[in-house]
């Protein structure tokens, strides 16, 4: 493991980054540094995504910490998960940069509380239309698998907004 900067550090791994995410809070959660987190999960009908607080390990293998679509903002299923306050659980949160700003602005209106949350980002290479991904599920995986192995960061497949953010690195939070 690198240090990079006060904001950040580089995981050396052959892996895809999503397994290695996965066995990082698998491993967070195991020295209870988290007691949980809360991360993308594919749903059941397998055309969306959801975002879900596990609080087993054995249930990581089934979330996808980088999804290709964005169903709903991560600030809002966090706002929705501390709307009564804190909780007793230290809880992870995995978000692109955009969304790690909107949870900030919510903070700052009192719409999220951050006493137990740890809020962790990475540079984000975009998001998939949500119509595209709807259409063909199977396909739209592929081709989001194929922007996260190949680092490619000017996909003409991700959201128009995503084709022009100009604050997708983690050194701009
Ligand atoms: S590229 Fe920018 S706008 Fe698109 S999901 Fe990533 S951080 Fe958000």
């Amino acid at each position: 493991m690198n240090k990079t900067s006060n904001k950040g550090v580089i995981i050396n791994s052959d892996d895809d980054v999503r397994v290695v995410l996965r066995n990082f809070f698998g491993q967070a959660m195991e020295k209870q540094t988290f007691d949980a987190v809360l991360m993308p999960m594919k749903v059941p009908s397998g055309d969306s995504y959801a975002w879900i607080l596990i609080k087993d390990r054995d249930f990581l293998s089934d979330a996808n910490p980088i999804a290709p679509i964005m169903p709903i903002n991560a600030a809002v299923a966090l706002k929705k998960l501390t709307r009564k306050g804190s909780g007793k659980l230290n809880i992870a949160v995995v978000m692109r940069p955009c969304e790690i700003r909107a949870a900030i602005e919510l903070t700052k209106l009192n719409q999220i509380n951050l006493d137990k949350i740890t809020l962790l980002s990475y540079d984000c290479a975009g998001a998939l239309p949500m119509q595209d991904y709807i259409a063909d599920p199977a396909k739209n995986e592929k081709i989001f698998n194929e922007i996260i192995s190949d680092d490619i960061w000017n996909s003409k497949d991700v959201k128009p907004v995503c084709k022009i953010c100009d604050k997708f690195a983690l050194c701009n939070l």
